[in-house]
């Protein structure tokens, strides 16, 4: 059955019955939700700015904690996973979210890190090929970075930065602009950097058709997917950008401020000419601890380590990896349509002019988020959902972004929502 077609009704026994259905009802159990001063549960949709803690985290961490108080420096090599390989026990687990081979990909350091070190990379402009394409509306830390990495290479952004944008009093962006400037730029384009969805908008761009598009013209291309990683099926390895990176505490529920993934395609795996930042975690595992050799990266993503992770905030990638993989990622993209379908149906039924769903309508073009646009709300409108009891989030100018996780999230909370904004709404 398309997930358009189901007919979905606009009552609590719906919501009920669709949960008491839900394969995946018992993994909201597995999370801590945070609770108002009576010990209620807040109903949490906020998701995509922090995921909850899944349960396991602590003893997975604590039991990090008990190797180092017992052995100490020897964790490195007899600790159960040993520290010196721990980060390829969440490989699988990661690859599995993204679409890729375990040796594509690598956690480490912090997203914004990771877009550098991937510029550095896959950002090489010369005289004649020096512009990066972004969108318009790309999340702040991201326009900083390109443009900071054009500066850098004595470049102008003024000139160097091209901006993918909406059309005229739209919200999303068109595939065929960005064909349209390609065309136009194409052979002085550097790299295609997007992020995947869209962090405003919620909007999930055709990766593989921009990933062709990009190298039909000679550019890398890379995704940005703090929104998509967790949410959206990235299938990275057959969609082919050259990379990729992403932060874990969205979706992925590993933490605050916690570690960040990369990808780097296969076909680079073995190109030891790729200009890349060097540190003594990259060069490979074998002969990594000589410590007197010329740098040698590891095979893969691996390479591109500097230090020796932070195995606490491992522990606790390692734990939330770990929930999603007994989910089962495909299992929760399905559970994420019909329960964003549910949303968005409520909404509609809410039949309020006052409000305009900007994300688009197609659930191939979206995850689980909606941007919902409040005509002539500000921020007491947000102060409203959390004396509600509601915690979704607000973005300037007027929107309220609200992401119902689908590994945590159930029908109840999302029908509950959408009592509360009617309420709201009439108040
Ligand atoms: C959340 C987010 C970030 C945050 O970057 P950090 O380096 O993890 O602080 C950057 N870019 C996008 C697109 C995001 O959604």
């Amino acid at each position: 059955m398309q997930d358009t077609q189901i007919l979905y009704q606009n009552s609590l026994a719906f919501a009920k019955a669709c949960d008491a259905q839900d394969p995946l009802r018992s993994f909201r159990e597995k999370f801590h939700f945070p609770k108002d001063a009576d010990g209620n549960n807040y109903i949490y949709l906020c998701g995509n700015s922090l995921g909850l803690q899944p349960k396991n985290v602590q003893e997975f961490i604590q039991k990090e904690l008990d190797h180092w108080a017992k052995i100490g420096v020897e964790g490195h090599f007899k600790a159960d996973i040993p520290w010196t390989e721990y980060h390829r026990a969440l490989s699988k687990n990661m690859a599995d979210i993204v679409g890729a081979k375990p040796d594509e990909v690598i956690i480490m350091n912090t997203l914004t890190t990771n877009l550098h070190l991937m510029m550095v990379s896959f950002y090489r402009p010369t005289p004649k090929r020096n512009k990066i394409v972004i969108e318009s509306d790309a999340f702040p830390s991201d326009i900083y970075a390109v443009k900071s990495q054009i500066k850098h290479h004595g470049y102008d952004p003024e000139e160097s930065l091209i901006l993918w944008q909406p059309r005229e009093g739209e919200y999303l962006n068109h595939y065929e602009d960005l064909e349209a400037i390609m065309e136009q730029h194409g052979d002085e384009v550097a790299l295609v950097m997007l992020g995947n969805t869209n962090y405003y908008t919620g909007q999930k761009y055709p990766m593989k058709k921009i990933t062709d598009l990009g190298h039909k013209h000679g550019a890398m291309v890379g995704f940005d997917l703090a929104h998509g990683v967790g949410n959206i099926d990235a299938d990275l390895h057959e969609t082919g950008p050259d990379f990729a990176v992403w932060c874990t505490y969205k979706y992925l529920n590993s933490g605050p401020g916690s570690l960040g993934g990369c990808f780097v395609h296969e076909r680079h795996a073995e190109n030891k000419e790729i200009q890349r930042f060097t540190g003594w975690w990259g060069h490979k595992l074998e002969t990594r601890f000589n410590m007197r050799l010329d740098f040698d990266p590891a095979y893969g993503a691996d390479g591109w380590q500097l230090s020796n992770p932070p195995i606490l905030s491992m522990a606790a990638v390692r734990a939330s990896l770990e929930v999603f993989a007994e989910a089962g990622f495909k299992n929760i993209r399905k559970k994420s349509k019909k329960l964003t379908g549910f949303l968005e149906f409520l909404i509609n039924e809410i039949n309020d002019d006052r409000i305009n769903i900007i994300t688009p309508k197609n659930p191939e073009e979206r995850g689980c988020q909606l941007s919902i646009q409040v005509k002539d709300a500000d921020k007491s409108m947000f102060d409203g959902f959390m004396e509600a009891g509601i915690i979704c989030d607000w973005r300037e100018p007027d929107v309220i972004r609200v992401a119902p996780a689908p590994i945590y999230n159930n029908f109840e909370d999302v029908y509950e929502m959408t009592v509360r904004l009617r309420e709201l709404l009439n108040n």
